[in-house]
């Protein structure tokens, strides 16, 4: 389909809300892969479409912060206190100047400290999820809109923010960069989210895969494309995103794809994507 064929399509497209709030963790232990541009930018296409949307940054990088242009200096609160010190989540997240409706919980190098640090703390796989928890009450309590979506950026690695990500969500979503060794360290992951739906959280599901930066040019990107999907047929979006020069500049400008070059394929692709999400889990 080309493009205007798509953006046609897409226009006639609802976004519905869900029944209930949905959290996903955005993971892969690999760094590189799309984590955080998928994070950012299908929050973004989200809030677009109208939804109450949440990114929650446990990546000490504090990319995602960053993209959405939010403050995450070393004197800004931020998820290190909210897990660390139990600071209130409602103190600490931001609204995003992109949308009115886009939340981010923000992260600096001060969390790369607690993978230790949470090792001594009670209950130091559940924090993320009781600060979400307590946060959803407040949002009640207040009269606020109940959050339609929850993304949290992971780091790329398997530890105790990974599993806090991991305890907190429902939905793991899993971006695969449709490149050589794309389905390396897969097993490993997988193996760790059994583990944790059977000794942690039960309701944990892989429900999501998408496949990014896919360069059409290339025989390998459709070769790893439908291995993938032979693997795994019922969690691999249709929506793809492919390589895109645009995807990779708005981070700079402290923008997500959708306000940086709104009528992008990368744009494009993140709002494919996340009205695919939001039919799947209608169903
Ligand atoms: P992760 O969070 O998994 O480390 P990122 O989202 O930060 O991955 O992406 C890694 C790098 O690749 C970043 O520089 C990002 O801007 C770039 N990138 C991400 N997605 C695309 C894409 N679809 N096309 C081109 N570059 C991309
Ligand atoms: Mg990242």
């Amino acid at each position: 389909m080309n493009e205007k064929k798509r953006w046609k399509k897409l226009a006639k497209q609802p976004v519905p809300r869900p029944a209930e709030t949905r959290v996903f963790t955005i993971s892969n232990q690999k760094g590189g892969v799309g984590k955080t541009s998928t994070a950012v930018n299908l929050a973004a296409a989200m809030a677009d479409r109208g939804l109450e949307t949440l990114v929650v940054d446990i990546d000490p990088q504090g990319n995602a912060s960053t993209a959405l242009n939010i403050e995450h200096g070393v004197e800004v609160d931020s998820t290190y206190d909210v897990l660390i010190d139990a600071a209130p989540m409602s103190d600490v997240v931001k609204q995003c100047p992109e949308y009115p409706n886009l939340y981010c919980l923000p992260s600096n190098i001060d969390l790369a400290g607690a993978e230790i640090e949470l090792v001594s703390l009670v209950a130091r796989e559940q924090r993320l999820d009781r600060a979400l928890q307590e946060y959803a009450k407040y949002r009640e309590e207040q009269g606020l809109p109940r959050l339609d979506y929850i993304f949290i950026d992971c780091p790329p690695s398997l530890g105790l923010l990974t599993i806090n990500a991991f305890v907190a969500a429902k939905e793991v979503l899993i971006p695969i960069q449709c490149e050589y060794y794309a389905l390396e360290g897969l097993s490993q992951l997988l193996k760790n989210i059994e583990l944790v739906q059977k000794h942690l959280n039960p309701t944990l599901s892989v429900s999501t895969i998408l496949l990014t930066m896919y360069d059409g040019r290339t025989n390998l990107a459709s070769q790893v494309a439908s291995e993938v999907r032979e693997h795994f047929p019922k969690q691999v979006l249709d929506a793809v995103i492919p390589r895109s020069v645009r995807i990779s500049e708005a981070p700079s400008y402290q923008q997500t794809v959708l306000s940086y070059d709104p009528q992008s394929t990368g744009a494009l692709s993140y709002l494919e994507a996340a009205v695919e999400i939001a039919h799947k889990g209608a169903q």
